[in-house]
């Protein structure tokens, strides 16, 4: 037990710590802000100017770098006037945590940037700047282009000062396009003026794909297995489907198509049932978690991956499918790996089921080695050329460098749409904000822009905005998370943005900690992300990167992600299908053993496992819940303490919530993230009625547990008053994440030692009790624990006799 005065100092000591604490609440003058950072970019000019000067001090400067010269010199005085006038308004921000679907904060964006950029080996060797200008000054010769042709920048040069940081861009390569047939477009011309259905039946025949609908048909027919590459947009997704339905195909049994996104299969779903004239859940419909959108009659069934894992356990056979075709294969995302090993096995004893395992990249040989030699069947892309851009030196905030960007284009470039690539939902919001705040500061000096966002959590209607047309006159910008990548086409788009970062999972199976991590994308999606500008006409894509970065920093591809993720869901999963070996299951790429031994030793912490490894009764029950197994367990254990009616609606509450962040402590964190702090708070009532709208999501998420519930047979009992019973049962589940108090304020976590903290947002953060279970842990500017609860020590031995002991 702390003394009393140790408890005291226990508290000041996190006080002083969350004082200095950027994402605790707390008043914040916006001037200040502004003033920091204007301070900050003075303090970089001044630098720029004072080395360049050092620099060319023996040299004679030529007409244009004495230009440059003055202008920095022009701006600098500028700034630093205006950091010198004062405005006291203040205003209150809202601590980033509160961000949606694993947003990121910009400090860690900023780490990831620095990090980028220094490379690791090198050591004090030389200085990576200078390196990388050498290169690519012979790369490039010193064909510097100023973003556009000459007499555009001119034309640009009133917005000079409108885009105080604008960027400068090198034209680097052209990304080749490909031949193909013209008179197939004037096809689209012809569909004009026609009843809305005619027009899409006509439009289907404008797809790349559609050319080679009858080889294609008669491939299928032919082989059981085939892997179809082909371009996005080529109409794979949205063709291939329909046209087994047309050949009878779905006469005995369904066509299933799996997407990695939820998204994308509720779009593509939308789209199929709209071009067959079919309400959407009728013979089209789709299956996402937690939300099914089919009846008696679907017969073309898009659904995520995940959802098709699941139907395994009802269905080991998936008798009710004459066709299953794995979309996205390309992606090569946890479930669709799991997928793949599951299938392959089917075919053996199903001929009559065709696989089709369907793929936007080229590398499709390693498909077919795995399927037994499986035939390819290309679609002929129809790509325009691209041409690269890069940026001429490397930019530090690529949101910042994004939004510029895309206003630089939007001044200066041809009608054509521009598609911007960001991590996620709180960063797509934030650049929505700030791009609105721009535009309106330009007023009428600029054509409308339309800015659409897009990512998993938007409602469907607002979804459909970014398909509409973009009216005549305007341009839209189209802000979309790595789901435009290969997942959703859009039209239009003739100028894509890349700041080169993607949302990844990262998995540390010695401490069993999973994170969501801002990380660099590799070169295949960088390529990916280009070809998204050449659909419609030649494009332009702008990578806010160089060169440099570009061959010497991302990798070749991205690591599958069942490499780097916990494995625990899929364990308990393939365990439940009767899969014991899971060492020698058929993987593509297997995972790390470690992983997989960290995912059984868990299982069998929660008693899903006994100690042969196999599944008990409370694992047979949890695999039936769509959930982590540690909430799954949570929801189990409820039945012994009397509370299930309370423990689902907890478990519904924290299903919308946030996913995990988690980043090793060793990597420094760059405190300017006021500018985060600031658009959080300012988010507005639409988002605010987002948020209501996940509280019906969770209602609805709550009434699906409870239909589980009773097919688990445990009964819903409600016991709102016992407290320590809806303890002991999240402790049930949670109990590997415990963690005790320590004398300065923070927590060490009891099974493998960490020191973390209570999240500033959460009830108990001053309150400090001496041991809690977390639901999560996020790394901010230090490793929190989120949503938070208290226990007596107690509980953990009485509940996990096996994983905790008494130390006397
Ligand atoms: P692929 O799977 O080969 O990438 P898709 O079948 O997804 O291609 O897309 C083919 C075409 O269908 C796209 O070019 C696009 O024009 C159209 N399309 C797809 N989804 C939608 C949608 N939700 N709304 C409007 N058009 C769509
Ligand atoms: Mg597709």
């Amino acid at each position: 037990k702390l003394s009393k005065k140790d408890e005291e100092e226990a508290i000041r000591r996190s006080k002083a710590y969350e004082e200095d604490d950027i994402n605790t609440i707390r008043k914040v003058s916006r001037q200040e802000y502004l003033k920091k950072r204007e301070q900050k970019k003075l303090e970089e000019i001044r630098d720029d100017i004072e080395d360049e000067q050092y620099l060319f001090q023996d040299v004679k400067l030529t007409e244009k770098e004495e230009r440059e010269m003055r202008y920095k010199k022009q701006i600098y005085e500028l700034v630093k006037k205006r950091t010198e006038e004062t405005d006291d308004t203040t205003e209150y921000r809202m601590p980033d945590a509160y961000d949606q679907e694993g947003g990121v904060n910009q400090e860690k964006r900023f780490s990831v940037v620095t990090q980028r950029y220094r490379d690791p080996t090198a050591g004090e060797k030389m200085n990576p700047f200078a390196e990388q200008e050498a290169w690519e000054d012979h790369q490039i010769g010193k064909a510097t282009l100023n973003f556009g042709s000459k007499n555009k920048r001119r034309m640009s040069d009133d917005y000079q000062f409108v885009f105080e940081d604008q960027i400068d861009f090198i034209k680097a390569s052209v990304m080749e396009g490909d031949k193909f047939d013209e008179e197939q477009t004037e096809l689209h011309e012809q569909s004009k003026a026609q009843s809305a259905l005619e027009k899409l039946q006509a439009e289907r025949k404008t797809l790349p794909i559609y050319q080679y609908r009858d080889e294609l048909l008669k491939a299928v027919h032919d082989h059981q297995v085939l892997v179809i590459v082909g371009e996005t947009g080529s109409g794979k997704t949205t063709q291939i489907p329909q046209y087994l339905h047309e050949a009878g195909y779905t006469k005995h049994g369904k066509v299933g198509c799996t997407q990695p996104r939820r998204v994308a299969a509720m779009s593509v779903a939308a789209r199929v049932s709209q071009e067959m004239g079919v309400k959407l859940g009728h013979e089209v419909g789709y299956s996402i978690r937690f939300e099914d959108c089919t009846s008696e009659k679907t017969v073309l069934k898009y659904m995520t991956d995940g959802m098709l894992l699941r139907e395994f356990l009802g269905e080991p056979d998936l008798a009710g499918y004459s066709v299953v075709m794995v979309d996205e294969a390309h992606e090569r995302t946890l479930s669709t790996d799991i997928l793949f090993g599951l299938v392959k096995d089917i075919v053996r004893f199903r001929p009559d089921l065709k696989l089709l395992i369907s793929s936007a990249t080229l590398d499709a040989e390693k498909f077919s080695d795995y399927f037994d030699s499986a035939p390819i069947f290309k679609i002929p892309g129809r790509r325009y050329p691209v041409e690269i851009h890069y940026t001429k030196a490397p930019e530090a905030d690529y949101l910042d460098a994004a939004i510029v960007t895309a206003l630089q284009i939007h001044v200066t470039q041809p009608p054509g749409d521009i598609l911007v690539f960001l991590t996620g939902q709180e960063e797509i919001e934030t650049a929505e904000e700030i791009m609105k705040h721009r535009i309106r500061g330009l007023g009428t000096k600029i054509a409308e822009l339309i800015i659409c966002p897009i990512y998993a959590n938007l409602p469907t209607e607002l979804q459909a905005k970014i398909f509409e047309p973009t009216p005549e006159g305007a341009r839209k910008v189209v802000l979309a998370t790595n789901i435009a990548e290969t997942s959703l086409t859009i039209d239009g788009i003739k100028y894509v943005i890349d700041p080169g970062f993607c949302k990844m999972k990262s998995y540390n199976p010695r401490t069993g900690m999973e994170s969501l991590l801002v990380s660099p994308i590799s070169k295949a999606s960088a390529n990916q992300r280009a070809g998204r500008s050449g659909r419609t006409g030649p494009g332009k894509c702008f990578r806010l990167y160089t060169a440099y970065n570009y061959y010497n920093d991302l990798d070749d591809n991205t690591v599958p992600e069942i490499q780097r993720t916990n494995l625990a869901n899929v364990v308990l999963m393939l365990k439940s299908l009767g899969i014991h070996d899971l060492l020698h299951f058929d993987f593509m790429d297997p995972p790390p053993s470690e992983a997989l031994l960290k995912s059984l030793e868990l299982l069998f912490a929660l008693s899903a496992l006994n100690k042969l490894g196999e599944l008990t009764k409370v694992g047979r029950r949890m695999a039936e819940f769509p959930l982590d197994p540690m909430l799954s367990k949570m929801i189990v254990a409820s039945e012994k303490y009397k509370c299930s009616d309370e423990i689902i609606s907890i478990a519904a509450m924290l299903s919308i919530g946030n996913s995990i962040f988690y980043r090793p402590k060793d990597k420094q964190v760059h405190a300017d993230n006021a500018r985060m702090n600031f658009h959080a708070g300012n988010v507005g009532d639409h988002i605010a009625l987002l948020k209501v709208r996940s509280m019906k999501r969770a209602r609805d998420i709550r009434d699906q547990l409870e239909g589980l519930l009773e097919r688990v047979e445990i009964e819903l009992v409600s016991n709102p008053n016992d407290l320590e019973a809806i303890k002991k049962s999240i402790t049930s589940g949670f109990f590997p994440h415990s963690g005790r108090l320590q004398k300065n304020g923070s927590y060490r976590t009891v099974k493998h030692p960490q020191t973390v903290h209570i999240h500033p947002s959460s009830g108990l953060a001053q309150v400090l009790p001496r041991w809690v279970v977390y639901h999560e842990l996020v790394l901010t500017t230090k490793e929190y624990m989120r949503q938070v609860t208290e226990l007596k020590p107690e509980w953990l031995v009485e509940i996990a006799p096996h994983y905790y002991q008494l130390k006397d």
